[in-house]
């Protein structure tokens, strides 16, 4: 028996999966991976049905691979995604994302006073909760929910 997911995954031949986004994240994840402005061929299911999130959007691109640098990105806006790597029609590779411990140079601070905001500098930040996305800046020492945080 095969389900509906796995034929999903099987139908690309060479590239990345990416799957369990909450729908509301969907169109984020596209624009921070610069998915909109890739030549590459990708298929997005927007509203898929998931027993554990109600709502998914899944997004396959074909010939593509990610570095932990934007996989980290994606964990800002859509933790627990699960990101499959294929290669001949096979999972080479399964990455659950999570919050890393530290964002480096992701995220801009809110504070305006920051130093980060006023010098040309990366912006530090220390997960001080992954399960509530609270993270700390290493300058200013404030400490702000994930939402709060400006990706760039
Ligand atoms: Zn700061």
């Amino acid at each position: 028996m095969t389900s509906k997911k796995e034929l999903l995954v099987a139908a690309l031949e060479n590239g990345t999966v990416i799957d369990h986004i909450p729908s509301e994240h969907l169109f984020e994840v596209v624009s921070l991976l610069g998915l909109d402005s890739c030549s590459n061929s990708i298929t997005i299911g927007f509203n898929l049905e998931s027993q554990k999130l109600g709502k998914k959007g899944i997004i396959k691109i074909a010939n593509r691979y990610f570095h932990k640098e934007e996989i980290d990105r994606i964990a800002l806006v859509a933790p627990n995604v699960i990101l499959s790597m294929i290669r001949n029609f096979r999972v080479v590779e399964k990455i659950k994302i999570e919050l890393p411990g530290e964002l480096v140079g992701i995220a801009k601070c809110p504070n305006p006073k920051c130093i980060t905001n006023n010098e040309p500098m990366k912006t530090h930040f220390k997960v001080v909760n992954k399960e509530e996305g609270v993270v700390k800046c290493l300058y200013c020492e404030r400490v702000f929910d994930k939402e709060n945080l400006i990706i760039r």
